[in-house]
């Protein structure tokens, strides 16, 4: 097979959790310009609605569809709704999720924003949990429920699932909060418990592991405070935080049959950020 044509997912369809923005925008922006059908969920259903419209006048098939990760019947409500729509569903990304560590980066530096564990709030801590882990059990399992159903469809089987992690799942990252660090970190094991079980019924499962993105994630701290941008740019080895473009290839390359050998995988897109510690003052 031409090395082109392993990237086509033309006749496919696609699901992306937390789509109205940033990295989850630019997931659901890469299957439609690779030709496949889209649904763009959110808690934000004004931003999913606006999006999904956009992508349509450009002359893609998009839809929009409003749910909250956390809350496991919404979830399984869009991929029901994305089923009778297009007929299946052979991609999803589970996406959604935020850092609950806003204003992570001060005028004095970095600054863990959940302070000592015995003073931790526990409500930070389950709405992290809650969204950035439980949303994507949630996602994963409903993803799993609509693409066994896909055996012998068009001819093709399985699926293929990826997820949203964090380079914070790997390296200890406090300013961006410590629960969200746990979440991420049991993301990376669901993922690759997923994947191995999954595997038999044709369905990969990998994650995409960014550093530091320029996105509205943390209230779009980094795009409201140039201090805060240039202070993350020189923490990351490349010298700068990523545009969201970057992450195109990557979740082409999971979501389409060139990865057809690759399961099980955190990937690691993060200028380095791996490499060395950041340590919150
Ligand atoms: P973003 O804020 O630009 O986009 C997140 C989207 O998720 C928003 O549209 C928001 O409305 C939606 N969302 C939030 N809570 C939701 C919920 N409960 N249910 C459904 N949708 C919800 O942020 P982003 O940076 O694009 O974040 C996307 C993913 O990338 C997250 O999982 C985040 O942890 C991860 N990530 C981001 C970075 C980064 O530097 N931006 C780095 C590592 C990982």
């Amino acid at each position: 097979m031409k090395t082109l044509d392993q990237f086509d997912v033309k006749g496919r369809s696609a699901l992306v959790t937390g789509a109205a923005s940033g990295l989850g925008l630019a997931y659901a922006e890469a299957m439609a310009e690779a030709g496949a059908k889209v649904t763009l969920t959110d808690i934000d259903a004004e931003g999913a609605a606006r999006e999904a419209q956009r992508l349509s006048a450009e002359g893609y098939e998009a839809r929009f569809g409003v749910c909250d990760v956390s809350k496991l019947d919404q979830v399984a409500k869009v991929f029901d709704d994305h089923v009778a729509a297009y007929g299946g569903c052979d991609i999803a990304f589970a996406n959604a999720g935020l850092d609950v560590g806003n204003g992570f980066w001060t005028p004095e530096g970095a600054r863990n924003p959940d302070g000592q564990i015995d003073v931790y709030d526990p409500d930070r801590w389950y709405r992290s949990i809650g969204i950035n882990l439980n949303g994507v059990f949630h996602t994963v399992r409903e993803a799993a429920r609509v693409m066994k159903a896909n055996e012998g469809r068009g001819g093709r089987r399985g699926g293929s699932i990826v997820i949203t992690s964090s380079n914070a799942a790997e390296v200890n990252e406090a300013i961006v909060g410590v629960p969200y660090m746990a979440a991420k970190a049991g993301v990376k094991h669901f993922m690759r418990h997923s994947a191995y079980e999954l595997a038999a019924y044709g369905i990969r499962v990998n994650a995409i592991a960014p550093g530091p993105f320029v996105t509205n994630i943390g209230d779009g701290w980094v795009k409201k405070n140039p201090a805060a941008k240039k202070a993350w740019d020189e923490l990351v080895p490349v010298g700068r935080m990523a545009e969201t473009y970057q992450v195109k290839p990557l979740a082409l390359l999971l979501a389409s049959d060139a990865g057809s050998y690759i399961t099980g995988a955190h990937v690691m897109i993060d200028g380095g950020m791996q490499l060395g510690p950041i340590k919150p003052l």
